[in-house]
């Protein structure tokens, strides 16, 4: 037989992971989830709550499953129930109206309405401006579409976008603007004022919006104001959340999609080929809890309200420089005041020092110079483990 030199036997001995992918091993809310189970510590590193949500949205999921609603898949852009609630959740609280039928797609969590956004909108050599630090998967599904990201950096103290700079970011393959409002890991919200610029520029510039607004409901001065709400921007922008944040089941990924129907028709396409369809029971239970009376968001809001100042006065007592956040239950902080710089060191050595997980910011940087020194703490704790981890603390005090 011939030689294998150039046939595709040398091919396999490339990397195995796709080059896109290369560096993005374990994601860091793992690797810190995964240390704070081998040395017990208390883990303010990923953000999922120590509580369950209501109990009836709980019970409303057993229901489903017993009277064997959902238990086979569900039809592709989501059960009828939940598109319904999802198109009267964006009427009810912003005056957005979706037909449920053709503007809604319910899918496997934010990620995946992310993922498919994503590979559905952009083609390779597209550019992307997403706010810089990001949540980890969209640079995994930007990179996995082809496309190229391009950081927009908010800052310390503020973290207020400086709108100047996103104009200079634009050029002729800018595509697409993904925001993420309020802001994972900063806590950054929005003004209406920065929104109007924003939605200005995507005008201007013809570009798609994609707005990850999964801590809509965690705004604590203020109110949440989509994108999507103003002008010119319905018919360009995709929002996104999911019950996980809302509703305290991060387990269930049950996400959702609202845009016009074009775009919704577009990310449906993506979408069908990476889960097709996923939590069939959840879905009824999540339609349940996005009718929830007002008092469920507002006792929501208020609780974790409470528990921000409570960890927020921890971190100062303990001697971080902390970035009081304007929403999610997230905190930045910075580690300069212990001398130290490393944050990612920082964090793998917390658990040993105190008892306690956090997440590092550098990760979330393209430049890993930027949030060097910003370690990020989660506050959708019990306030008892809250006051137990802000007491560890102190021993950095040394
Ligand atoms: N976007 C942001 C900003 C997040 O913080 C998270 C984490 N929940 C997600 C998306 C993913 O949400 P889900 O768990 O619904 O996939
Ligand atoms: N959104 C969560 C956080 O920021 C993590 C979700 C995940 O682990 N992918 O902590």
């Amino acid at each position: 037989m011939t030689t294998q030199a150039s046939t595709p036997a040398a091919d396999r001995r490339r990397p195995l992971l796709n080059r896109s992918l290369e560096g993005m091993g374990t994601t860091i809310f793992a690797e810190m989830s995964a240390l704070a189970t081998t040395t017990g510590a208390i883990n303010l590193g990923q953000g999922f709550p120590d509580t369950d949500g209501p109990e009836a949205v709980r019970e409303a999921a057993v229901r489903a499953l017993r009277e064997g609603r959902g238990n086979q898949y569900p039809p592709g852009p989501g059960v009828p129930e939940l598109r319904a609630a999802v198109a009267e959740h964006q009427l009810r609280f912003y005056g957005l109206d979706f037909d449920p039928d053709t503007e809604v797609l319910v899918t496997a969590g934010a990620t995946e309405a992310i993922a498919a956004s994503m590979l559905a909108l952009l083609e390779p050599g597209d550019e992307v401006i997403a706010f810089e630090p990001f949540y980890d998967s969209y640079a995994a599904c930007i990179a996995m579409a082809g496309a190229k990201r391009v950081p927009f950096t908010l800052r310390a103290p503020s973290f207020r976008p400086d709108l100047d700079e996103l104009r200079a970011l634009i050029t002729p393959s800018t595509r697409l603007l993904l925001l993420n409002s309020p802001h994972n890991p900063t806590g950054m919200v929005l003004d209406d004022e920065e929104l109007r610029a924003i939605a200005a520029l995507a005008v201007e510039h013809d570009l798609l919006v994609v707005t990850d607004e999964v801590y809509e409901h965690l705004v604590f001065e203020g109110a949440h104001r989509p994108i999507a709400a103003l002008p010119g921007m319905r018919e360009r922008t995709v929002s996104i959340s999911s019950a996980g944040k809302t509703f305290s089941f991060t387990g269930w990924k049950v996400g959702w999609v609202t845009a016009a129907a074009p775009l919704v028709a577009a990310v449906r396409t993506a979408k069908q080929y990476l889960t097709y369809v996923s939590a069939g029971p959840f879905q009824y239970a999540v339609a349940e809890a996005l009718r929830l009376p007002d008092a469920y968001y507002e006792d929501f809001r208020a609780s974790l309200r409470r528990r921000r100042d409570l960890l927020d006065a921890g971190l100062r007592a303990a001697g971080f420089e902390v970035y009081e956040p304007q929403g999610t239950y997230f905190i930045t902080t910075d580690i300069a005041p212990f001398g130290a710089k490393d944050a990612y060191a920082f964090c793998r050595s917390l658990p040993e020092r105190c008892g306690v997980v956090a997440v590092p910011n550098s990760v979330f940087y393209d430049d890993p110079e930027a949030g060097r020194s910003q370690v990020r703490f989660t506050f959708c704790k019990k306030e008892e483990v809250l006051r137990e981890a802000a007491a560890r603390l102190q021993r950095l005090r040394g």
